[in-house]
Formats: C-alpha cells, structure tokens, sequence
C-alpha cells in the first residue's frame, strides 16, 4: 500500500518533492537534533490524489492519518480532547517549494469546550486558554470554511471597544471568552451547524482545506510569477502547538541567520514576547529586533546563535527560521532557505566559501545571472537626493531605487503597470492578494509591517526596492493619498523610494550607475568564475571609453567594434564627418563604376594581361584628372585620420586584448538627409526661385537620395556590399586600423587586430574583399617596417554563409555569430519592427515559447550556427569562433554557445559581468576539456 503519512522522524531533507520544503526541513531537524514540536506529514502525492479524484481524499487516507494522530499522542504524552493532557496541533501547508504567505495554515487545533475548560484548569491561565479558542475559530472559519475573516474578528474588535482597550493582550479574560461565544453563534448562522467539537473532524476538514489552498487564485499567481509548476501539490504539516502567548516569558520571532538585505553574518530578525507566530507576522505590536536581543537579553541570543549556526552548517545554507519560546523553552518550528536580496546573496555565497561551508564552485553556482543584475542596477544620485524633498524614512526591506506615481491599490498598479506607467504601490501593509500590482511596480512602500513583513519578502524575492514600515505617512486608501508632514500625495503623484537607505523623496530623484569596482565580493565571486569558465567574453564597444569600462567589468578584449558611428560627426571636430560621407556617396554615381572599372583592369594586369595592364595604366591617368573621382578619394581621404584616431584610442583601452574590428555596415542612405525634408525643400525652392545654386545642389541630393532608396534596406546595400561597391572605402577603414596599430605598437601597447567582414553570404564577396584588404594591410605594414598578426574573418550573419560556412571558412581566418541578423533573417521577421508590433503579442500567447531575439532559438537559429562552428572547423580546424550578437549577454544563450564549441561571447559592458557569471555556469553544469 501507498504510505502517504509520514512522521517526522521518517523524513529528510532530500524528500522535498514528497513532504514539500517545510516538512522535509521539520524531518531533517528532528534527525538533526533539535527541539522541534513533533509531528508528522501527509505527502504531496496525496495531494494530487485528491484532485484528480474531483476533490475526494484518497480511500485509507484518514485510517493512517489516525494511526499517526495516536503515535503523536504516544510521543507527546497527550490528547485528542483529552482534559487531563488535551493535544493541540497546527495544520500547515507545505509546497516543494517555498511560496511564503501564499496558504493558509490553522492553529490550535483539537481546541473545543471541553479542552478549553480543561486547560483553565491546567494552566490556570483562562486569557490564554480563551484566546486560544478565539484564533482558532477564527482561522477554522476563514480559512476551512471559506468564511469572511474579518465579520470573526469584528466581533473581536468589538469587545475591545466595549472594554476600551486598543491591544490584543489587553482585553479581559471575560470579554475573549464572550468573543468566542460570539464567533460560534456567528459560525452556527453561517453554516447552519454547530461549531465543530471532535479535533479528528477538525483535523480531516482542515488537511482538506490545505489541499484546496494549492489552487486558490493568489497562489495560482505566485506559482505563475515564480515559473513554479501547478503539478506539484502541497503536503500538510500537522505539528503539536507550541505557545508564544503563555506569559512574558514566552514569545515567537523569526530570524535570518544572517542579514537577508545586505548578507551580514548576524542573526537578522525579531522577536514578539507573549503572542503567536501570526501576531509577528501581522504587526500587531512592534517586535525587538534581534540585534538588540543581544544586549536585551544575551542569554537567549546566544542560544539562538548556537542552533543558527548548527542549522546554518547543516544546511551549508542561509536559514530563515520560525521559532517559539514557551515557558523559557526554545522551539524551533521551521527552517527554510532564506530569500535575499541580490547583494545579500553574492555576499553570503562568497563569504561561506570562505569559511569552508561551501566550495568556491558552489558559491559561484548559487549566484544567479539576476542578482548580478541588480546589483549593477543604478540607484540614487547621492547629490540629487540631497537637493530632494525627503518625505519620510521608513525601515530599508529591499534595497534599489525606484521612481513612480504613487498608487494605493493592486487593481490600479496593475492597469498603469501594465500600460507601461512606472508605479510604486503604497499600502497600510501588503498580503498575499496584492501580488498582481505587486508585479508590475517599481518597488513597494508600505505603512506598517517590519522587514519580515509580506512586502519586503516578496520585494527581497523579485529584486524590487521596499521601504516597509514608514509610519510617518499616514495612508487613507478610501481617498486614494498619503500624508506626511503637511504635504499630501495623491494617487499618480510621483514620489521616489531609497530601499537601501528607507527613504521617500518627493518627485523624481535622478539615478546614477554603481560602483563596480567598489563590490568586493562580486568581484571575488566572477574571479572565481574566470577560473571555472571555458568561454572568452569580450565586449561590444565602439569607443574608449566604453572600452575602459568593460575592462574595468572583466572584459578581455572587443568582439564587435561597430565602426558606423564614426562616420557621423562628433563634438568639437572642426572638420564634419557626415559631410565627407555625403560627399563621398554624391560623387560615387560617376566615380564608383569607373573606380570598379580600374580594379577589374588591375586584377586581369596581375594575372599577366599585358593588354590589361595598358587600359589600367591609362585609366589611371584618366581618372586621377577626373573631377568626380578626385572629389570622391578627397572625402575617403579626410575620413582616414579621424577613422585611424578612433581606433588609436580602442587599442590604447585594450592593450594587450584583441579588438576586432567590423567594417561599415549601414544601410548606405542612413548618411542622407531624408527623402521627405529634401522634397520639401526643393519644392520651396522652385516655388520661390531664391536660390538657384541651393535648388541645384537640393536636387542632386535628391535625386541621389533616390536612387538609394531601397524597399527592404535591411536586405540592400549593407555590410561587405558596401565594401564591394564603392571602391577604397573599406581599404580606406583598413588602412586606418592597421596604421593605428602600428602607432600604438610603436608607443608599447600591445596590439591584436582583427578586421571582420560584415554580412557575408557569398564565398566569392569573402575572397573578394578578403585579397583586397589583405594588400592594404600588409603595405601599411611593410611601409611601417614593422610585421604583427592580424586577422581578417567574417560575421557569420545570413543562413546561407551559416549553410556555406565549409568555403566561407577557406578565406576567413575567423567567424563571428551576429545573432541578430541571423535571427532576423532565419525568422524572416524583422529586428526593427517586429518586437513593437506582433512579436511580443505571439510571446504572450504562446506562438513563440520566448523572445528569439532576447534569447537564441537553438532549434532554429541555433541550428545554423552549430553547423556553421562544424562546417567551419572542417576546414579550419583552429577556427576562431565567437557570437556578438545580443545574445552574447543572455545567460540562456550563453550556455548555448558553451554547448556548441565557441571560444567566447562578446556582448555590452555591463552584460559582461553577468556573461563571465553565465559561463562559468554553463561550464559547471555542462563540463568539458578546456
Ligand atoms: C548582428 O547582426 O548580430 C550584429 C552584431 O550586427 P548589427 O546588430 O550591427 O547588425
Ligand atoms: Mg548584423
């Protein structure tokens, strides 16, 4: 027979899928050792069961369940209903998975007249004993019956205003007794049935309820937010209670067992004297922080230091742990792992490599892509915040900075959050059934609550900025506002929160990026992952300065230098790029053919075509008199020294790194005033007759503006077309890199050039470009007397040079995935257009599983690029291969070209810390020969 009941001490730590996080974390440490109420499991499975029999308990169910009740009983010496040693239990849920706050949980179950009137004897203690009752039929009400809390609490609330007490320990012993009288009349009304009195038949409805819980609508959403699987089930955890609330010498808190904001080896937490879990939770009073245990009360704190760091050890985790002292006795109620910030996370991982808990592969392992995100996130300009109106300070749950209208309910920040507003959710305190606001805001401020309260939780879990606890602002959700000393916030105001520091500012603080070079333990934690890691990364910059800072964030050289933003102009030059491009393109109608013409010549003359050599020769002459050529070469000519600057300044940040240079790759008229403005103003021009010479220079540009004009420019004249049809303008670039290496390798810095090919598809436009570009560079360097390696390779971009890549590797002397054409053109779909059109919409329903220009389509796009490494290799077994695509910085595909056999990824500086991260995991998860 199936067992679907399992005791405490029949579990572990590994039997998470079967006993849910929870109750596996409850069997370890009763194996471990430690207090923990005794208890036992109903399985997951059983969860399962039961609903695929339409809502029914599996047949034998509450046999073993009985079975398990009398050994608990055994064990603890008490009872069911018994009023000599009455048992009471807790019923929780319990998912394979942490989901906190998402299900509900029953307390003090067992409880009934009898037991109650029993245990005043007992305990002599009748405040206890009826408040006792009160939360149970409370929670039984609510969460096992499916009724309205509040009308159970009201009665509650009212007894406290008959008695004009405002605390829950204040009131009589008289008036809790007369609120569960109360409360089971109401129950009777409701339900049309007593209260029920038999702990068994409490215990069946509720391990029911449990089970229902699984598929209430907050949870379903949390399960989708979190990517968690609906197939899973949750277990029930039935514990004997243990009591918080049985004098001043009692108490419930939870604790960190180290800091979950900032990764601090401290116990991290709070602690209510005289009360339950729930009235931690709930913020009924304002619990002690443990921090201030330690001089409070030293005793305590030590003993909760010593099963922190056991549980800690243990687990070689950081625990978040629920425990409860009664009568001076310390329980432990749960362990789990802890959610953490992303800084908490680095630092906790790296600091428990170092002392020894883990190994440095496991704490490279634990960080996520994500926390390397956020850590590189911008926050607050400190100088903007000092010019700030500063609101309020509340307690700093999340750090991060966020900007948005204020908006006072979950409906409301999920409408504007949706529609692509910026919004920060300001609520007395957050619950479960905020979530879907939650998802679309910048960051979360709340009124009430501490750092273990709902919000900053869930804004630690999702990486979002929370300020919880601001108790300076005074919220009224049925007007929409918040006020704080004297100023007023209305819904869509715009306000800024610090969850770093606690702070609201008024309006819109700026931002500014954080220090890298200040995050030790990042830093530690990616060299850890350079030594792990089989993979190159390199970066995507275009200028010094961009250079420096991927170097600074771990790069080893440039992928991808894109060299089209040279071609326009920049700041403080005297001299207009743009105009010498324009003059170039104006003069290329006549002089490009003939250019092409000479070349042809040139080439037919090498091969020993005497009657070539002649017609080249005097073509020659001819053309070095032409008007049109000689303004066509003046233009190359004055872009060279501003092109061989640029890359003087790109060596120099990468010195001793290779930089790999792509060659133009724009569509050509990008360098044109538009078609509409010149039609406009040659139109006006002609209307009024003003100005003939500009009318005809107006109409030129036009006319040459027409003549580029291309449908679909993205299949036009780009990349190495460009090159093969206007005649010295790729040697121009050639000349230019090669001519700045050698000044730079003259000044000592090391040198690696490589000049790539963009958007080949044609064996014969490699060969092609490759002869021309391979004289030109070896002349700069016999004229320099001066040898160095270069390469010249190709962008692996079209399917078909992906298909031919056998022979396109016979010139190339390296290959480099531009995943974005590729995917473009693979697709079919276009990288402009697409993602604002229909692309996104297709994610969202499903067509496509996720954003294949965000994330490699391995079956497809990935496809072509492992036959084009395998195709390639079979020529070229060396061959250098790399991805500078904005996949390069996607962990996803990251691990892709691990897979595949690249040598390295390049991608934008700041994704480079999380591609050296990526890669380090793909290689941990994926070994094999560096
Ligand atoms: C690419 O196509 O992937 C690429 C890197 O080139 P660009 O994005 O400049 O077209
Ligand atoms: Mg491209």
């Amino acid at each position: 027979m199936m067992k679907r009941v399992y005791d405490f001490k029949e579990g572990n730590k590994g039997m998470k899928d079967l006993l849910g996080g929870k109750g596996a974390n409850l069997a370890e440490m009763t194996t471990l050792g430690l207090e923990i109420p005794p208890g036992f499991i109903i399985t997951t499975k059983t969860c399962i069961e039961f609903f695929e029999a339409g809502g029914k308990v599996p047949d034998g169910l509450w046999d073993e369940v009985e079975k398990h009740v009398a050994a608990l009983e055994r064990t603890t010496g008490k009872k069911f209903g018994d009023p000599k040693a009455p048992l009471l239990v807790s019923v929780r849920s319990g998912a394979p998975v942490s989901m906190p706050g998402m299900m509900d949980t029953v307390l003090n179950l067992g409880m009934n007249d009898k037991v109650a009137e029993a245990m005043i004897k007992l305990t002599g203690d009748e405040r206890f004993v009826w408040d006792a009752y009160r939360r149970f039929v409370t929670m039984f009400s609510d969460v096992v019956m499916g009724q309205e809390r509040h009308d159970f609490e009201l009665l509650f609330e009212k007894v406290k205003t008959k008695e004009g007490v405002k605390g829950d320990t204040e009131v009589s012993s008289k008036g809790l007794k007369e609120t569960v009288e109360g409360q089971k009349k109401l129950y009777k009304k409701l339900l049309k049935e007593e209260f029920p009195q038999d702990p068994l038949e409490q215990l069946r409805r509720s391990v029911m309820a449990v089970f229902n819980s699984w598929n209430i609508p907050r949870a379903r959403t949390y399960r989708r937010v979190e990517g968690i699987s609906d197939a899973m089930g949750t277990a029930v955890n039935v514990q004997t209670m243990v009591f918080g609330n049985m004098g001043w010498d009692s108490g419930s808190g939870v604790l960190f067992t180290r800091s979950p904001s900032d990764g601090t080896n401290e116990l991290f937490g709070e602690l209510l004297f005289n009360a339950q879990g729930e009235d931690v939770v709930a913020g009924i009073r304002t619990p002690i922080k443990l921090a201030d245990l330690h001089t409070q009360q030293p005793k305590l704190y030590a003993e909760l230091k010593a099963i922190a760091e056991k549980v800690e050890r243990h687990y070689r985790e950081m625990q978040d742990m629920e425990f409860t002292i009664e009568k001076g006795k310390l329980w432990i109620l749960q362990t789990r792992d802890g959610k953490r910030t992303a800084r908490s996370a680095i630092k906790v991982a790296v600091d428990m490599a170092k002392e020894g808990i883990i190994t440095e592969e496991e704490a490279v392992k634990r960080i996520t892509p994500n926390n390397v995100d956020q850590l590189l996130h911008p926050q607050f300009d400190p100088e903007g915040k000092k010019k700030a109106t500063l609101l309020a300070k509340g307690l700093n749950a999340s750090p991060g900075a966020a900007v948005g209208k204020a908006i006072f309910n979950a409906d409301r920040a999920e409408e504007l959050g949706k529609g692509g507003e910026d919004v920060i959710m300001v609520r007395p305190e957050t619950t479960p059934d905020d979530v879907n606001g939650m998802v679309v805001s910048q960051g979360f401020l709340t009124q009430h609550g501490g750092g273990t309260s709902h919000a900053a939780v869930v804004a630690r879990g999702w990486g979002k900025p929370c300020v919880a606890g601001c108790e300076d602002i005074k919220i009224d959700t049925a007007r929409n506002l918040f006020t704080v000393g004297g100023i007023t916030i209305k819904e869509g105001d715009v306000i800024s929160i610090d969850g770093a520091t606690g702070e609201v500012f008024l309006g819109r603080v700026p931002k500014v990026d954080p220090k890298f070079e200040e995050e030790k333990e990042l830093i530690q934690a990616l060299d850890w992952a350079d030594e792990i890691k089989a993979l190159g990364v390199l970066t995507n910059a275009d200028n010094p300065e961009d250079s420096r800072r991927a170097r600074m964030f771990g790069a080893k050289g440039i992928g991808l230098c894109r060299t089209e933003h040279m071609f326009f102009d920049q700041e403080g030059e005297e001299i207009s790029r743009r105009e010498n491009v324009q003059n170039m393109i104006l003069h290329s109608e006549v002089a490009a053919p003939l250019l092409r013409q000479l070349e042809a010549l040139e080439a037919r003359a090498e091969t020993g075509d005497e009657e070539a050599k002649k017609e080249a020769k005097e073509l020659k002459v001819k053309l070095s008199k032409n008007k049109e050529v000689v303004e066509y070469r003046k233009a190359l000519a004055n872009l060279m020294p501003f092109q061989r600057g640029d890359f003087e300044g790109i060596f120099e940040a990468m010195d001793g790194y290779p930089v790999i240079i792509r060659l133009i790759d724009p569509p050509m008229h990008e360098f044109l005033p538009p078609r509409e403005e010149l039609i406009e103003a040659v139109t006006r021009l002609r209307c009024t007759g003003e100005n003939p010479k500009e009318l005809e220079e107006k109409e030129h540009l036009l006319h040459v503006v027409e003549s580029l004009w291309e449908t679909n420019p993205m299949l036009g004249l780009r990349g190495c077309r460009a090159g093969l049809m206007y005649p010295g303008l790729t040697e121009m670039q050639v000349q230019a890199i090669m001519e700045a290496a050698v000044n730079e390798a003259k000044k000592g810095v090391v040198v690696h050039p490589e000049i790539m090919i963009p958007l080949t598809s044609h064996i014969n436009e490699m060969h092609a470009e490759y002869a021309k570009l391979h004289k030109v560079a070896q002349k700069v360097l016999k004229d320099a007397k001066m040898s160095m390696k270069f390469k010249i390779g190709t962008m692996i971009e079209i399917p078909r040079a992906a298909l031919t890549a056998d022979e396109i590797a016979k010139s190339a002397e390296f290959f480099s995935f531009g995943t974005n054409d590729l995917t473009q053109m693979t697709f079919g779909i276009s990288r402009d257009d697409a993602e604002g059109k229909f692309l996104l919409n297709f994610v969202d329903r499903g067509l496509l599983p996720y954003n294949p220009f965000q994330v490699i389509d391995r079956e497809g796009v990935g496809q072509l690029m492992k036959m084009g490494v395998e195709k390639g290799r079979a020529t070229r077994p060396d061959l250098e291969v790399g991805i500078c695509g904005e996949h390069g910085g996607d962990p996803r595909s990251i691990e892709f070209c691990h897979l595949i056999g690249l040598n390295y990824v390049s991608c934008s500086p700041y994704r480079v810390p999380i591609a050296r991260l990526a890669a380090a995991h793909a290689q941990l998860n994926h070994p094999k020969k560096k």
